[in-house]
């Protein structure tokens, strides 16, 4: 794939103070469209400036648009790391799949990433901060059409922006609200898809679950409201006795994390028994009251590893480990960003440094 590279001559303005997170775009796009009967064309990286789309293009009716989130890493030798580029090339084509959307192969998608990065590397943040550069790959329906069909034109962007530490005030625990009545995904859905409708369709509940001083939705399946399934943007963990239990992604109905793959690693490589299983809230209940439930905490891209103090049900809320965040979410969390930093050494070939 030929990237054509148009540089900016009007640089945006760089943020002053904390990044937070996605509040801060760089200077250019990657983008390449998709035509039937052509396939991708013009890979570009041009200034990143508002799209034009027509106002019948399809994903505005039918929502045909699926997304990633990656993160690259400056380190404390300057070099600059790419995470996992592989896995969400492979996740992005399942999701595109899914959507009936095109397609691009793992290598022009990793081709691109690059190629985006060297043209904004200047907008890493520095190791010391904790920061990194926040990927975000996404394919949407261009074509100007109504009718419920397959569009034939679509066009893959990604976005860049400089994320501060995810815990800038500290490890702090979050409280997640165990929601049994509304469902985020069914079994033979498009859960495990990160397809844009599944966060539209998840607002309203997470709202009502803010107002009530909740941090994060918890859903559940939507068959029987009794197994655990995952957080908003996060997969879950509980420490159960000495086991280490995650919801197994086998009816699709949950999205497979990345960060969920490589704690799974990490923890089978400290020697842990860890188990992809139906998960219920009634053993969360049962071991909590018996002691044995130790840690919560859930995984995603952008905090890593976040711990659980709080998980709030209909008949109270149960306190994780009296809400301090528990030890092998700590040290997860430490070896993970460690890794991605290029400050512990990578055995498992996760982090390509960008040359
Ligand atoms: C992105 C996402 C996750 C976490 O996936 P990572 O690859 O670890 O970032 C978990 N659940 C949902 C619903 C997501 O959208």
């Amino acid at each position: 794939m030929q990237i054509a590279i148009t540089t900016t001559t009007q640089p945006r303005p760089r943020p002053e103070g904390p990044l937070g997170f996605g509040q801060y775009f760089t200077d250019h796009i990657f983008r390449v469209d998709w035509t039937d009967g052509r396939g991708w064309h013009d890979a570009r990286i041009v200034p990143y400036e508002p799209l034009a789309l027509d106002p019948a293009a399809s994903v505005f009716h039918y929502a045909q648009a699926v997304f990633e989130g990656m993160k690259v890493f400056r380190g404390d030798d300057g070099a600059i790391r790419l995470f996992r580029v592989d896995r969400h090339a492979a996740r992005l084509a399942d999701s595109c799949d899914k959507l009936c959307i095109p397609t691009l192969d793992a290598e022009s998608f990793a081709a691109a990433v690059a190629a985006l990065v060297r043209t904004d590397a200047s907008w890493v943040p520095a190791a010391s901060t904790g920061g990194a550069l926040y990927l975000r790959p996404f394919v949407v329906a261009t074509e100007a059409f109504l009718g419920v069909r397959p569009a034939k034109t679509y066009a893959l962007i990604i976005i860049a922006s400089p994320v501060g530490a995810y815990y800038e005030r500290g490890f702090a625990p979050v409280r997640i609200w165990v929601e049994r009545e509304a469902a985020r995904a069914v079994r033979g859905g498009v859960g495990s898809a990160k397809a844009a409708g599944n966060y539209a369709a998840s607002l309203k509940v997470s709202m009502a679950a803010k107002k009530r001083g909740y941090d994060q939705v918890l859903w559940t399946d939507a068959l029987t409201h009794e197994f655990v399934e995952e957080v908003g943007t996060m997969n879950l963990f509980a420490v159960i006795g000495d086991e280490v239990v995650t919801p197994r992604l086998d009816d699709g109905t949950i999205l497979p994390g990345i960060t969920r793959d490589s704690v799974l690693a990490l923890l089978r490589a400290r020697g842990l028994k860890v188990t992809e299983r139906p998960l219920r809230l009634a053993e969360l209940r049962a071991a909590h009251a018996d002691g044995t439930l130790r840690e919560v905490f859930g995984t995603g891209t952008a905090a890593v590893v976040s711990a659980v103090g709080t998980l709030g049900t209909t008949d109270g809320d149960l306190t994780i480990g009296g809400g301090e965040p528990g030890p092998l979410a700590r040290a997860i969390h430490a070896e993970l960003t460690g890794i991605q930093s290029g400050a512990l050494s990578d055995s498992h070939g996760w982090t390509r440094v960008l040359d």
